[in-house]
């Protein structure tokens, strides 16, 4: 069951490349959630992560992490809380700076979202050298909450992110599907 998931989910995933730029294959979900099926099967599967892992709340990183967290956290009855490039979030935030291959990025969170209390669960579609990801994990830290997991479509793992991520993700569990 989990291999027909693994092939519907792929086979609605498109590569296209050069994109964005030269020496890319970018991974286009737009195929996977024009498609009910794929994308029902996809929400369903990332709600039972978010059960299993006892998560609490569900991240969503921007953009494409919207767009698969919400309808998570609908379906497992969690609260959702975006974080965004940094300038987006009106209230009190907390930032995070990472490392790009050129250059850096910043990420933000509202305070007032995450409580001591909580177990994040974070979604995002891809999973390429994880500075986004790991950044992600260190501001739930920073916010006094505890990591239930990442939760992810795919992972390129010949980037490993998977290395980048381990000592942020303190024992819970990267599931890529
Ligand atoms: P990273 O911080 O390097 O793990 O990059 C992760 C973010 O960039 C995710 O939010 C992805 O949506 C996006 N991303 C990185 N590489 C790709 C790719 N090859 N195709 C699609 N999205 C990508």
């Amino acid at each position: 069951e989990t291999r027909d998931l693994a092939t519907l989910l792929l086979s609605r995933i498109r590569d296209v490349a050069d994109y964005p730029e030269p020496g890319v294959m970018f991974k286009d979900i737009t195929p996977l959630l024009a498609d009910p099926e794929a994308f029902t099967a996809l929400t369903d599967a990332f709600a039972g992560i978010a059960e299993r892992t006892g998560a609490t709340k569900v991240v969503g990183l921007e953009a494409r992490g919207f767009i698969l967290g919400a309808p998570v956290a609908v379906r497992a009855g969690l609260g959702f809380v975006p974080v965004r490039k940094a300038g987006k979030l009106p209230g009190a935030t907390l930032s995070q700076a990472y490392d790009l291959e050129y250059g850096s990025a910043e990420i933000e969170v509202h305070a007032e979202d995450l409580c001591g209390d909580d177990r994040v669960l974070v979604v995002d579609d891809v999973l390429a050298t994880g500075g986004t990801a790991e950044a992600s994990l260190q501001l739930i830290h920073r916010a006094g909450a505890r990591v239930a997991g990442v939760a992810v479509l795919m992972e390129l793992s010949f980037l490993d992110g998977r290395a980048r991520l381990e000592a942020a993700l303190r024992g819970a569990p990267l599931e890529s599907l």
